[in-house]
């Protein structure tokens, strides 16, 4: 599949074996170079589902410059990993926001709009 993060398409894909630079076998994996975020996909669902927020959080640490420490992206994705998947009644409830097309904004504020108020 390809997911949207900030500007980039990522092909993210879930795959028998995922090797990282170092030569090590990893369960996921997230290249700013290529754009592709690979998962294993063995293992069982609570890990892979760990890994999916791991590699999601790593491309967002790079793109929006966060300055996460590995530590910081291990506990951020397994604690919201953890959340999700022992809520679903929360996770149904952001699957009904995430699909509302009619979102309500705030009304836009233009710079004549504030001139008037001047
Ligand atoms: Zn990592």
């Amino acid at each position: 599949m390809t997911v949207k993060i900030g500007v980039f398409r990522y092909d993210l894909k879930e795959v028998p074996a995922v090797i990282a630079k170092d030569g090590l076998e990893c369960f996921g994996l997230c290249r700013q170079d290529d754009l592709t975020i690979r998962i294993d996909e063995s293992g069982n669902n609570a890990r892979k589902l760990n890994s999916y927020f791991h590699e999601l959080l790593e491309a967002l640490n790079f793109l929006y410059g966060f300055d996460l420490t590995h530590a910081q992206v291990i506990g951020i994705a397994s604690g919201m990993a953890q959340v999700l998947q022992e809520n679903p009644e929360l996770t149904n409830r952001l699957q009904e926001l995430w699909k509302l097309k009619h979102v309500q904004y705030g009304p836009m504020i233009t710079l004549e709009d504030e001139d008037e108020d001047k």
